[in-house]
């Protein structure tokens, strides 16, 4: 079977990846860009990714380069916790959650394809405005090319671009000492004006990179930022929203003005497709579900759709099953997180606590109940697919596993 990915980022490579493993090594992908041009900020993979790319034998280089988060933190606009939760094997999952240099993830990835598939397989520099010439001549073409999908825009001319909430997100890096026990994910504010911040590494000097995201609703007329994933903005835009943000645990004006780059990006995403699917051509990732970045998801169910799509490639009888078996299993999967994250996912109770104590609170407890908090999180882990019970039990999605 001779399969065309169109995309070299997360999803494509580790379809790629998945592809070989399931033993079918035909595979070519065509990237637009250079590899050296990845963006240079982080990211979160979640446990149910991370199992997908331990179970593809990565675990121990991407280890070497990224932190291990513990916990996530809630809080509101003063600094005050709302909840705080155990993460990755601190939470009972067999399998770590990463928190990484985008740069970084991209280099384990790109390397292993390298050495499994060939370099000469990869063909970089290579943009693919419509996929009709590659579906005549491959079995199977797998639109991995983002939010900004060609394939997509193939498969639905009329869609138009992506759906922005007016909310501006500016992300940078600093290198700082670390704040909390250097492996927990904070977020202070509601989705409205709110900063997220982990660590992606650890440095020989006990300091750490620590990557931000700052977040405001911006959409006062202005017209929706530029999507480029490395559009650079002045520290000044994001830094005068952030004056108050002084708390015990963290300086957040300092730790933005400390930032080498900021780039800026709008948060979008777009509503669900009727069909991820047109003859033997088909989308994953951002391509098939772009999502807010809420709940650390995107990158993480493009590495299960991509997981899934090679497991049905491999078992299924024939092509057309095994793309409305990866549609069947997908599309209305995702479909929930990206209605979630509309719903603020996870940080749904920093906006919760905002309407009910505006003004910050004594007592949480007089604000809201434990159980609520449980139950919210609980939710979005089921929604999103990373039960601790369930994703431990569950069978491998290899085709070789037992
Ligand atoms: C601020 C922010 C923070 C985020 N944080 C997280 C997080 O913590 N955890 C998480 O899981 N997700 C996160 N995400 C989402 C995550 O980045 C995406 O979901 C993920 O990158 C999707 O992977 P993908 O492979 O589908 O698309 P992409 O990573 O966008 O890759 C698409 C690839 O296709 C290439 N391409 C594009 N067009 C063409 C073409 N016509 N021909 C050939 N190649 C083409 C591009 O160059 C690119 O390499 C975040 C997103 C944002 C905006």
């Amino acid at each position: 079977m001779r399969i065309a990915i169109v995309g070299g980022g997360v999803g494509g490579l580790v379809l790629a990846l998945s592809l070989l493993d399931a033993g079918l090594a035909d595979v070519h992908v065509f990237e637009a860009s250079r590899r050296s041009a990845q963006v240079g900020v982080g990211i979160n993979i979640l446990p149910h990714a991370i199992r997908e790319l331990t179970e593809l034998g990565l675990l121990d280089e991407l280890d070497r380069c990224a932190v291990r988060t513990g916990a996530v933190a809630y809080h509101n606009r003063f600094g005050q916790q709302i909840w705080c939760e155990p993460r990755g094997v601190s939470a009972g999952y067999h399998w770590p959650q990463l928190s990484i240099h985008r740069g970084e993830l991209f280099g384990v990835l790109a390397r292993a394809v390298d050495d499994r598939l060939g370099a000469d397989r990869v063909h970089l520099a290579t943009t693919i405005d419509d996929p009709t010439a590659l579906a005549a001549t491959f079995d199977v073409v797998v639109g991995c090319d983002g939010v900004h999908s060609a394939v997509r825009s193939w498969m639905y001319p009329d869609e138009g671009g992506p759906l922005w909430n007016g909310v501006t997100m500016w992300r940078g890096i600093t290198t700082m000492q670390p704040f909390f026990d250097g492996r927990t994910m904070a977020l202070a504010g509601v989705v409205d004006h709110r900063i997220v911040v982990y660590p992606i590494a650890d440095l020989p000097d006990g300091r750490q990179l620590v990557n931000w995201v700052a977040e405001v609703r911006t959409d006062d007329a202005r017209p929706m930022p530029r999507q480029d994933w490395d559009r650079r903005a002045d520290v000044a835009e994001p830094l005068r929203h952030f004056d108050s943000f002084r708390f015990a645990w963290l300086d957040v004006p300092t730790m933005i003005a400390a930032a080498s780059n900021v780039f800026i990006y709008p948060m979008v995403d777009r509503d669900a497709l009727p069909s991820w699917c047109r003859e033997n051509v088909v989308l994953l990732g951002d391509a098939a579900h772009p999502m807010y970045p809420i709940g650390s998801n995107g990158a993480s169910q493009a590495i299960i759709d991509a997981r899934i799509l090679a497991r049905e490639l491999a078992v299924s009888p024939t092509i057309d099953e095994a793309l409305s078996s990866y549609e069947t299993l997908r599309s209305p999967a995702t479909a929930a997180v990206v209605a979630a994250n509309r719903h603020a996912g996870p940080e749904q109770c920093m906006e919760i606590v905002a309407e009910r104590a505006p003004n910050g609170f004594t007592s949480l407890d007089d604000v809201i109940t434990v159980r609520e908090l449980e139950a919210i999180a609980a939710r979005y882990r089921s929604v999103a697919g990373f039960d601790p019970a369930v994703l431990n039990e569950r069978a491998s999605w290899s085709v070789a596993a037992p």
